[in-house]
This record gives C-alpha cells, structure tokens and sequence, in this order.
C-alpha cells in the first residue's frame, strides 16, 4: 500500500475566514501546509483523513515582519528556506536562520513551513509504521523494551511514551521565548513556547497544544534576544536529510565579559524542548572558560534515564552544552 495514498476531499481556501467556515463544518479535518510530513502519514495509510485542508495559499499565514520591540512576527506558513535566508532572521536570530538551515534536505525546506515543522508528529518508527502503541490508543510502548529500538529516544520526561521532539526550529523558538499565536473557535490565543510543546503526560496524543480544529497563524519572537549571542549545533547520523540525535540552541547576553543572561535547551532527549535551567543557573554571571566548562559539563545532563540503546546522547548533550558555553568565550 505505501506510496498510494487514499482517497480524501482536499479544500484549498484563499482566506483565514474560509478555512476556519471549512475546519467548522469538518471536525476531524486534517491541515496540510508543506505537506511534508503529512503526506508520509498518508502514503504510509497511517493517517486517512477523509477531509485535507490545504492553507498554503492563505496570505494573512504568510511572511516575516518586524515588531515594535524588535521582534520578529513569522507566519506559520513560510517556508523553512525563507526564514534561512531573511536577513531579519538572520541578523536578529541566528540561532532560528541557523536551525531552519539544519532541517532535512533543500528541497523538503522550499516545501515545508516553520508551522508545518513545529507542529510535526513525532518520528519513533513504531508510531509511525503503525503499531498499536500507547500514542496510538494501544496498551503499551514498543520502543521501550529491553531489545527495542530506541536509540534515538528520550533521557528525559518519560511518562509511558518514549519518543522525542523531533522539530529542530523548536529548539530554537523555546530558547528565544518565541510566543504562538493560535486560532480556536474564533478567537485567538497565544502560547507560550514552554506550553505550547507537550509531554505525554499531558496528552499522549499530541505534541503540541494544538487540538483538532485549530490553526496556528504565525509564531512571534520577542525582542528579548534580539541581536544577542546565539548559538545552534545539531548532531545527526547523516550531514543532510536526517533528524537530530541531540541538539542545541543558546542565546546568551554578555556583560563585562560574563554572561549575564542565558536560555539554552536541548532537543531530541524529550518529548518536548528540554530547557537546561541547570547550567544556566550555573553559567550566570561566571565568565566562560576551562573551568566553566568542567562544570557545565557535570550538570547538563543530570537527571537523565538512559534505555538500552541511547547512553551515547548523554555525553553528546553534554559536549554540545559545552560547546555552546566556549562559543561564548
Ligand atoms: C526525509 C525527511 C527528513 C526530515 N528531516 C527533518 C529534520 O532534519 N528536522 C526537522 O525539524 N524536520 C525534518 N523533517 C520533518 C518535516 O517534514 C519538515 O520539518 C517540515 O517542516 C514540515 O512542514 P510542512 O509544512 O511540510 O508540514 P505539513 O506536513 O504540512 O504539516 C505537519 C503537521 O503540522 C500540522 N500543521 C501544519 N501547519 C499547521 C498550522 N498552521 N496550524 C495547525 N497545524 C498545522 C499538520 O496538520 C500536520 O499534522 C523531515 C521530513 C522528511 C520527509
Ligand atoms: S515511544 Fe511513544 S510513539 Fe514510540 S512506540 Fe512507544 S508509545 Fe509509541
């Protein structure tokens, strides 16, 4: 059956308003914007929606613009190459430019959006071959068995589901307190980053606050660190076309050649971005160096619970913590 995709009614509305008369009158739609994972769902007969609304052609989703505190408003439907290459982004928020550059291939970043990636399911290989697991309404996790395969699973935040964060812009937009302004029955809402990506103790369903009929219209990054030191670093099997196995995104302040401010988290060890409020309780106000280091090192990691296949993740946090920290030096 795979690569043969089933048969779905496809609405492509040109304003907001249709798309919510249309999301109203559809419960269970499923919203398409790249298509890039959603059409791996349906190829693999996985996810069969009977109703697909497509909103890449909805304008007010679109572009990047600056606000009056030096922030940067995203809609959810740019791509992933536009936010690389606006200088916007790239002079404000490197780290943000730096992680959308780190996404999948060229050609999945022409396609795919910044909504589209951060709304993203999860890519524990069971879940998505299908398997009757604990995120799929089942009665058990088949990544988290002694022979399983779960080397690119959790350390962290376990709670019966085993899977991670798989959204490298999500990394970034948590250490840049991004906001997410979402439309739920008429009305808007904005998220916070640390509560719009959720756990599976919340909802083993979701990843994200999003519930079925909601739309994320774009994504707003205060001016807070705006122009400050940033940094992201991803480790994968594979240069290009591949998920992270650990990483990193930093944005830091500097004064007198301490770091007075700091917001640094991990992706790929949780279900949701990892803040490591550890080290950056450590790291503020201390200058960076050797014996920084050796400390950041001890405490980037601490709590984790590796499973059978995943030890290696937590030297690479920690290295990746250190390498952030030395970038500062
Ligand atoms: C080979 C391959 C490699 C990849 N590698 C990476 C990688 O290295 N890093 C990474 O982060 N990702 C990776 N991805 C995952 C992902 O496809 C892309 O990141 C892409 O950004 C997804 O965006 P999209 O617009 O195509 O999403 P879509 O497939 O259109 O949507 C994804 C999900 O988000 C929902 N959604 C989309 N937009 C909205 C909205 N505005 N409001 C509400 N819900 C919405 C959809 O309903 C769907 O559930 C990879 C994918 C592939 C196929
Ligand atoms: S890790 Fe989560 S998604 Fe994967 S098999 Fe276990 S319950 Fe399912």
């Amino acid at each position: 059956m795979t690569d043969v995709m089933h048969n779905f009614e496809l609405f492509q509305p040109a304003t907001l308003e249709d798309a919510r008369a249309i999301l109203g009158d559809h419960q269970d739609a499923w919203i398409l914007a790249g298509g890039m994972d959603s059409l791996d769902w349906f190829k693999h007969r996985v996810k069969m929606p009977a109703v697909v609304v497509d909103i890449a052609g909805i304008p007010d989703l679109h572009g990047i613009r600056e606000e009056d505190d030096g922030g940067l408003w995203i809609g959810a439907t740019t791509t992933l190459t536009e936010v690389n290459e606006s200088e916007l982004v790239k002079s404000r928020f490197p780290a943000l430019a730096q992680a959308a550059l780190h996404v999948a291939s060229p050609q999945i970043r022409n396609k795919g959006t910044i909504g589209g990636n951060v709304s993203q399911d999860t890519r524990c290989p069971y879940y998505r071959d299908g398997f009757p697991c604990y995120r799929a309404g089942g009665n058990t996790c088949y990544a988290n068995t002694p022979t399983a395969m779960n080397r690119e699973h959790a350390l962290f935040g376990v709670s019966r589901c085993v899977a991670v964060t798989p959204s490298d812009t999500a990394i970034a937009l948590t250490a840049l307190e991004a906001v997410f302004t979402v439309e739920r029955a008429g009305s808007r809402q904005d998220i916070l980053a640390s509560d719009f990506f959720i756990g599976p103790a919340i909802d083993i369903t979701r990843m994200t606050a999003l519930e079925p009929g909601d739309i994320l219209v774009g994504i707003r990054i205060p001016g807070k660190w705006a122009g400050s030191r940033q940094y992201f670093e991803k480790v994968a099997d594979r240069q290009t076309w591949d998920f992270a196995l650990v990483n990193i995104a930093m944005a830091a302040k500097m004064e007198n050649g301490a770091i007075s401010d700091i917001s640094m988290v991990c992706g790929a060890v949780e279900c949701t971005p990892r803040r490591l409020t550890d080290v950056e309780s450590l790291v503020r106000g201390e200058k960076p160096g050797q014996e920084l280091e050796t400390l950041v090192k001890r405490v980037a990691s601490r709590g984790a619970e590796p499973l059978n296949f995943n030890h290696f993740k937590i030297p690479l946090m920690e290295n990746l913590a250190v390498r952030a920290i030395r970038s500062l030096a």
